[in-house]
């Protein structure tokens, strides 16, 4: 099979273009009209695939779901308005009240809202374990668990699991295993070689090309036997393997309503050709400055996972080879240097968001942390001591000269 790139670039169309377009176009338009009365109840009955409207499908959305598709070998993708949507059309589409889910505190902030916060009060528990010592796991698995929840490379911890060996824990129990994806893009790590079932990721990131859209994306890997899930049971009978997409399809995606923009989707689609390219620069710039930053005087901890200190470079590098992502992070003495490094930055921007073409650096404990007590911030690995850069794609010797002034300052 020919190359990532190639592949993300040359992806066909499901259906040609009527004036022969080299690049899908934006269908902006709500509804589609059919021929006769005889179609339109096929296409809704679903015996037909056709488009009718947009929050339900669209040609333009449709084909950045064809384009992930046919790059990763998934069973399905469905593509929605944002990260946080994909995550949380996932878990309503598997879990329902008096079921839980077994996940870590190294979480991107809003998903553990959404557990504790949105879901909770629905009568959905999340149960927390550490996923870099897989034994604290497994008891806190029983019957009405759904699912194992983790993230590929955690933000703002960057704490790499042992993915084969969750992967073998969710087999043993029939559970469902979902990594969210966002700091390994699909063009270096395909979930499904290691036994994820279900991938997540937030394209707003990497895909987007450029920080220009909020996207996200649900990829279902085909690998999961659905009959194992209560919720659904019906789909299961009627649709074997697809079962989880026809729930989104039919049900969830449908009502929650959280559609991706056809405009979007079109802008996803140009990013997605130059992903490999801006994802293997901003991982090499990233290399470069936590090594930098590992040698800095000022600098008490730099953690990278691709950095031999780390206590995960030996999962990471064997996951992620030499591409461990364009997240660092790294410590100062106190709340008020990290403040004063941030405003003294000339270059780097004061803004939060992760895989832009800029470089970004962010003081996660203020910030995305905010409405957390001191307690639970430490618990969740995020000190006031710690700064996190998320790398873009520009000359590392300008990064680091900037870097190099505003710990000076
Ligand atoms: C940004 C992010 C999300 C949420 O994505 P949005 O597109 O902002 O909704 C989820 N998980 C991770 C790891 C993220 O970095």
């Amino acid at each position: 099979m020919s190359g990532f790139t190639t592949r993300a670039v040359h992806a066909p169309f499901l259906k040609k273009d009527s004036h022969g377009a080299l690049r899908m176009p934006v269908y902006d338009s709500v509804s589609f009209e059919l021929e006769t009365a005889e179609e339109i109840e096929e296409a809704f009955a679903g015996r037909r695939p056709r488009h009718t409207y947009t929050r339900i499908t669209n040609p333009t959305v449709e084909h950045l779901e064809q384009k992930i598709k046919q790059i990763t070998g998934a069973g399905g993708v469905v593509a929605v308005s944002s990260g946080m949507a994909a995550i949380a059309n996932t878990i309503l589409g598997i879990a329902r009240q008096g079921e839980n889910l077994v996940t870590t505190r190294s979480i991107f902030g809003n998903t553990y809202s959404l557990f504790e916060r949105t879901l909770k009060p629905w009568g959905l528990e999340t149960r927390y374990a550490d996923f870099t010592r897989p034994e604290t796991i497994e008891p806190l698995i029983d019957l009405n668990t759904r699912a194992l929840f983790f993230e590929t490379i955690t933000n703002p911890q960057l704490e790499v699991a042992d993915i084969g060996g969750l992967a073998a824990l969710a087999r043993r129990h029939k559970i469902l295993l979902i990594a969210d994806t966002t700091a390994t893009p699909l063009y270096f790590f395909n979930s499904r070689d290691y036994g994820v079932d279900i991938e997540v990721l937030s394209s707003t990131k990497y895909v987007s090309g450029g920080a220009t859209t909020v996207g996200g994306i649900i990829i279902d890997n085909g690998t999961y036997n659905w009959a194992q899930v209560p919720r659904l049971e019906q789909e299961a009978k009627q649709f074997g393997p697809f079962a989880f997409l026809m729930k989104l399809k039919r049900e969830v995606y449908r009502n929650l309503g959280a559609c991706l923009s056809p405009h979007n989707a079109y802008l996803q689609c140009l990013g997605l050709e130059t992903l490999a390219l801006r994802a293997d620069r901003s991982c090499q710039n990233a290399r470069a400055l936590a090594e930098f930053l590992g040698r800095h005087r000022k600098v008490k901890k730099v953690n990278y996972p691709g950095l031999e200190s780390s206590p995960h470079y030996d999962i990471a590098t064997r996951l992620f080879g030499t591409r461990c992502g364009a997240l660092v992070t790294f410590e100062l003495s106190s709340r008020q240097e990290c403040f004063a490094f941030l405003n003294g930055l000339k270059l780097l921007r004061r803004a939060t968001n992760i895989h832009d073409n800029k470089t970004l650096a962010l003081h996660p404990a203020s910030t995305i942390f905010c409405e957390y007590p001191a307690d639970l911030k430490r618990q969740m690995g995020v000190p006031e001591t710690l700064i996190r850069l998320a790398v873009g794609i520009e000359d590392v010797e300008d990064l680091s000269a900037d870097l190099a002034q505003a710990l000076e300052d």
